[in-house]
């Protein structure tokens, strides 16, 4: 019953897998690995699409890539349980090369100025050779690296923090956007924002989920929102799911949003569909042109 895949623990936004028998979690983990190690990825992963939205004049700016694995012997596995496994597996590369190459064929027959966000991992910035990779992959593919952002988590960045910040700066001279991706959970820190210089931070959705009871997450939302404007960066508040969120984040100043309330991650059919179908042609660009590119 791979239902056990999906529980997650909600606080803290962090997933585990979760089982009452540990024996069986470890097995699990392993018919996972083993089921990463051996199978035709390229044919089981897929990537959806999540909006995000520019609230000041309801645009879709662009879309988030997920990774979705469709496994023929396990059934579907949420990437919170997958890339943890992967990462630990050394496959986590192979991986990301797969779902880089999907997500930016999809993305590159977007009109412009759509925008497109790829998560990576921890071992990712650290490893030349993925590194290497996601470079060549960009270029083959045509998208416009200004189109491009990469979400990394501080949490990934202090595995090795020189390294990782290297191959950020790396990305960031050839043109592409860096967003720190659950900001407020794990070591948030000032001197990461300073040192790292982001383009955008997102924040987390565990302090959307109890905005509306919970002073102290519109505090914390309302301080890194004040933050990001202070330092000229954009600000995403990511798992917005009801209007009433929605609200008092316009109350606080948000003026990106991401969630179910405006749309679930989908296939590439409908994202395609998705942007045919209003999101066509936004009114500005999520970011300015950068100098020189
Ligand atoms: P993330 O990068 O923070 O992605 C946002 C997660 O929040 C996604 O979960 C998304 O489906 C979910 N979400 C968005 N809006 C809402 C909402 O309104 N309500 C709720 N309850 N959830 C919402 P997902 O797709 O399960 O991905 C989980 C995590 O797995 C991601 O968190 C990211 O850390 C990782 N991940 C996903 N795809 C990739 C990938 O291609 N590579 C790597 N390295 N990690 C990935
Ligand atoms: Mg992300
Ligand atoms: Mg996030
Ligand atoms: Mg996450």
């Amino acid at each position: 019953d791979y239902a056990l895949y999906t529980a997650k623990q909600q606080r803290c936004g962090r997933a585990i897998i979760f089982s009452h028998d540990h024996e069986t979690r470890i097995r699990e983990t392993s018919r996972i690995e083993q089921a990463l190690r051996h199978s035709n990825l390229g044919n089981e992963m897929w990537v959806a699409f999540q909006p995000i939205r520019d609230l000041e004049n309801a645009r879709t700016i662009g879309y988030e890539a997920l990774a979705r694995w469709q496994s023929p012997t396990l059934g579907a596995i949420d990437p919170d349980v997958f890339i943890p496994i992967a990462e630990h597996a050394h496959q986590i590369g192979r991986l990301t090369e797969i779902l880089l190459t999907k997500a930016l064929k999809t993305a590159a027959s977007w009109p412009e100025p759509f925008c497109i966000s790829f998560n990576l991992s921890a071992l990712d910035l650290v490893s030349r050779e993925t590194m290497e990779s996601v470079r060549q992959i960009v270029v083959a593919s045509g998208v416009l690296p200004e189109r491009i952002e990469f979400e990394v988590t501080e949490t990934a960045v202090m595995r090795d923090f020189d390294l990782a910040s290297e191959a950020i700066a790396r990305l960031r001279q050839l043109g592409m956007r860096i967003a720190l991706d659950d900001f407020g959970t794990g070591f948030s820190s000032l001197s990461h924002v300073h040192r790292l210089k982001p383009d955008k931070i997102k924040i987390d959705r565990s302090f959307v989920r109890d905005i509306e009871v919970n002073a102290a997450s519109r505090d914390i939302i309302r301080t890194i929102i004040d933050m990001s404007r202070n330092l000229g960066l954009a600000c995403v508040v990511e798992g917005v799911e009801t209007e009433a969120q929605l609200s008092i984040l316009r109350s606080l100043g948000c003026h990106l949003i991401q969630g179910y309330l405006f749309g679930r991650p989908m296939n590439e059919a409908a994202v395609n569909q998705h942007i045919a179908a209003g999101a066509r042609l936004p009114g500005r660009r999520a970011y300015p042109p950068k100098v020189g590119s």
